[in-house]
């Protein structure tokens, strides 16, 4: 519920260095193996301030482990957070709450009941953009506790990793979306065809593609970086006369990506065979958040043109390999 595959990031700085959480490496992983990359702060604060995305290339180039860890591709906003430990996560509530129309309002009850100072900002693409705007805000209306990162997650910040843990399970606690729908895994409906090579069946994700409204929130555009990253976007809908491979066919043409969910509205879903173990946590993740979606209120996907800079990033393809890499 706090942490999916590779997702989120986590940050200390400690003598004039930051040191963040690898690219692609698993957060559940930390006590087992070195996923962590220390950098140079000032000259990482310096590039940030001057906006200078070579300097930063240079030097997450220049940070790269031994092992070939390389820093995180947000380690630029948290090192604009001068809190000394940050939590930047996909935790299942918060990110609910980035995704809904209402959510702002939200996040600003829960920050209230907190206690805490919050800042909401809106969808911009992970990495050197989103530092800079968490900068801007900064300056202007000095650093909050915690960020609401619109169709993306959320970031917490305090003075020890303890306090900064501490926030993000209070505000997963106080927005507390109920889970609304449980979910058979055995419940597939026996009229949803047979299942084509390369494809099997998700009864979860099955439960969701019956459900009309739900459905159609979700098919309608991918709702956060991970689920373009790792999912290929928004669950591809199936059409009535159209086989599988059909429809995979279908949308890797009309957007160069192969999805990973087909969806057979009010009937079933599947998902593309032999997926990845950080493709299967996004799927699992999509469920958590899809059965905690409030019924009364409209769920905010990403725009097209934010989806599609995501997937030509080289940043997010080598978070992809690193995946597809992984033991
Ligand atoms: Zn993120």
């Amino acid at each position: 519920m706090l942490t999916q595959g590779a997702g989120g990031n986590t940050s200390v700085k400690c003598d004039g260095e930051l040191w963040v959480k690898a690219s692609g490496a698993w957060m559940r992983d930390a006590e087992e193996r070195s996923i962590f990359v220390p950098v140079r702060l000032d000259v990482l604060v310096e590039a940030v301030a001057r906006a200078d995305e070579p300097a930063l290339d240079a030097l997450m180039r220049a940070s790269v482990t031994s092992d070939g860890l390389r820093p995180s591709i947000e380690a630029a906003m948290h090192a604009v957070m001068p809190q000394r430990a940050v939590v930047h996560a996909h935790a299942i509530n918060s990110t609910i709450c980035a995704v809904l129309a209402d959510g702002e309002a939200r996040f600003r009850g829960a920050v209230d009941e907190i206690g805490v100072s919050g800042c909401v900002i809106p969808y911009i693409k992970p990495g050197l953009s989103l530092a800079l705007e968490i900068a801007r805000l900064n300056a202007e209306s000095g650093a909050a506790d915690i960020l609401l990162l619109q169709n993306h997650g959320v970031v917490v910040a305090a003075e020890s990793m303890r306090e900064a843990y501490d926030l993000l399970c209070a505000m997963e606690r106080t927005l507390d979306f109920p889970v609304r729908m449980q979910f058979e895994q055995s419940s597939m409906n026996a009229d949803d065809g047979p299942v084509a090579p390369g494809f099997e069946r998700d009864g979860a994700h099955a439960a969701i593609a019956r459900d009309v409204e739900l459905c159609a929130a979700l098919a309608a555009a991918p709702l956060t970086p991970d689920q373009v990253v790792f999912l290929g976007g928004a669950p591809c809908v199936v059409r009535p006369d159209e086989t599988l491979e059909a429809a995979a066919r279908r949308a890797f043409a009309e957007s160069g990506v192969a999805p990973a969910l087909f969806y057979l509205p009010g009937k079933g879903a599947f998902r593309r065979a032999n997926l990845t173990a950080g493709e299967a946590a996004q799927c699992e993740a999509l469920v958590e958040i899809a059965r905690r979606l409030p019924r009364d209120c409209a769920v905010v996907g990403l725009e097209t043109d934010a989806a599609r800079a995501l997937g030509a990033w080289e940043a997010e393809q080598f978070r992809r390999a690193a995946d597809a890499a992984r033991a």
